[in-house]
């Protein structure tokens, strides 16, 4: 299918495959391993730091973060252009990984007597995470992980099966939604729609965009916000807006 090459989605490529270039640079803000180990220690690592800034983050704009710089997002799209299979069931694994992993991250705290410090650069000294050849040994392994999920479960798969990120984000965009806080999301009118389902077919998240639509409630706990639906419908049924949960539908 051809896509609608808008400048809004120009922009958000370039930044997130400009993020991805330098995911050897910041791959240990990311890393599930240095939060826990920090822990232990009482420290709140620069990776642990990052989830609760993104947590925070997700009550105002979501999991724009997700579609416009996450390194492993851009990695699954390159990664989709081999298996584009839309992956729509069984988001629930992901709490399979997350859930044992955020436990121990409490469990180390406790055990370490509490929070004694705030460091950023722990485990990652001189600010660099891969800065030796061995360290590229684990960055392409990481890759590779990522690589093999994709290829063998489709669009996004790490996204659905494996994130222990999206999760904070998820909770804070329930937090939001329960408290009725306005935020960035989408919004769509279904009187202009005419059913091409086109809004579907380019959703990297493989929410069926049109049936949101269509009940007038855009709503999703796995929309990163990438505009992609928005950008292919050439009916301009969706867009963007900052508002509550109530208002997405457009006026
Ligand atoms: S792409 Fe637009 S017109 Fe087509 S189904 Fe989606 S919202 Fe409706
Ligand atoms: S619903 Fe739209 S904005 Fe959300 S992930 Fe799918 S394509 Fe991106």
């Amino acid at each position: 299918m051809k896509k609608e090459n808008t400048m809004r989605q120009k922009i958000r490529n370039t930044i997130i495959f400009i993020v991805f270039l330098s995911f050897p640079v910041i791959l240990n803000y990311f890393s599930p391993y240095i939060s826990m180990n920090g822990a232990f220690e009482g420290i709140i690592s620069g990776s642990l730091l990052l989830f609760g800034i993104l947590f925070v983050s997700s009550l105002l704009i979501g999991r724009a973060f997700c579609g416009w710089t996450c390194p492993v997002g851009c990695f699954q799209d390159i990664c989709a252009r081999i298996n584009n299979k839309r992956r729509p069931k069984h988001h629930w694994i992901k709490y399979l990984v997350w859930t044992p992993w955020f436990i121990f991250i409490v469990f180390g705290f406790v055990r370490a007597g509490g929070i004694k410090k705030i460091h950023p650069l722990y485990m990652t000294e001189n600010g660099i995470s891969v800065s030796d050849p061995m360290q590229f040994v684990t960055y392409f392994t990481v890759l590779f992980v990522f690589l093999i999920l994709a290829l063998a479960a489709g669009r996004h798969a790490f996204c659905h099966y494996g994130c222990w990120i999206a999760p904070f984000m998820i909770f804070g965009r329930k937090t939001r939604n329960a408290i009725g806080w306005h935020s960035l999301q989408l919004q769509a009118n279904p009187e202009s729609c005419i059913d091409c389902k086109t809004c579907t077919k380019n959703c990297p998240m493989s929410i069926d965009v049109w049936h949101q639509v269509k009940t007038a409630d855009m709503e999703h706990g796995d929309c990163i916000l990438c505009g992609q639906c928005a950008d292919n419908c050439k009916q301009g049924v969706i867009g963007y807006a900052f508002g509550s949960r109530k208002s997405s539908q457009k006026n």
